[in-house]
């Protein structure tokens, strides 16, 4: 029976380690950073569901974090290339605004 019993531990110690690093690839504690200049703004968890509009002092753009991804939905920035950033979504990834010298990092 001792040897049912190790297999029995070994086995909850596997599926509790599985459910930990399912934890870890799922982003916990991947954080967006957002920025007007160099300035921190906010900081928002990347497992948020959420949109932030931000006014800044040429305009607006509205951030939506969903999915595990950041992007920005919206500007009235002139050249709409924050827009057309492809979402972000690992440790390092930025989409920039530079009209508005605004920044989203994800940190
Ligand atoms: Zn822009």
């Amino acid at each position: 029976m001792k040897k049912a019993d190790g297999i029995i531990i070994a086995a909850v110690l596997l599926v509790a380690v599985f459910f930990l690093a399912m934890a870890w690839v799922r982003g916990n504690g991947q954080t967006v950073v957002l920025y007007d200049d160099v300035t921190e703004i906010g900081r928002y968890p990347l497992t948020d569901e959420r949109t932030i509009r931000v006014e800044l002092e040429n305009g607006y753009n509205t951030v939506v974090i969903s999915g595990g991804t950041v992007s920005v939905s919206e500007a009235d920035c002139a050249n709409q290339v924050c827009v057309h950033t492809t979402a972000a979504s690992r440790v390092g990834d930025t989409v920039v605004c530079l009209p508005h010298k605004f920044y989203v990092v994800i940190k």
